[in-house]
């Protein structure tokens, strides 16, 4: 495997990093569809949602508990934000490797309108 997300955890490509740790990266995406849009990309390959197994729940779930720590930490937890997971062509995933949107700073409106 090796996608445009794996080129910037090995530094191979620049991207504005704002949070890595031995599990996960995030860093902005650079067609943000939000104010604030991050992506929260697990170190470990795993292309999409659909072949997650139960042996990443916890890295999956280091994804989410990530995103809503730098919420709370940049100030915007109480106004809100959205976390998305893209699946497949459906789900509109473009980069196969799993990750997670953060997206905030305006009110986003209702799911799908
Ligand atoms: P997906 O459509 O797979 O759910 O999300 C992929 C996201 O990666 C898109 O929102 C797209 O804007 C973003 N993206 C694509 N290429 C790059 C890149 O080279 N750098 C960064 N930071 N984001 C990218």
């Amino acid at each position: 495997m090796d996608t445009i997300f794996h080129k910037i955890i090995s530094r191979e490509i620049p991207a504005d990093i704002l949070y890595e740790d031995e599990h996960l990266i995030a860093f902005r995406d650079t067609g943000p569809q939000a104010p604030v849009h991050l992506l929260f990309v697990p170190k470990q390959t795993i292309a999409s949602l659909d072949v997650a197994k139960p042996e990443h729940a916890e890295l999956i779930g280091r994804l989410a508990l990530a995103a809503a720590e730098y919420a709370r930490k940049e100030g915007f937890a109480e106004d809100g934000y959205r976390v998305v997971m893209n699946c497949n062509a459906h789900g509109g995933q473009t980069v196969y490797q799993l990750h997670l949107h953060l997206l905030a700073g305006a009110h986003l409106g209702r799911f799908g309108t």
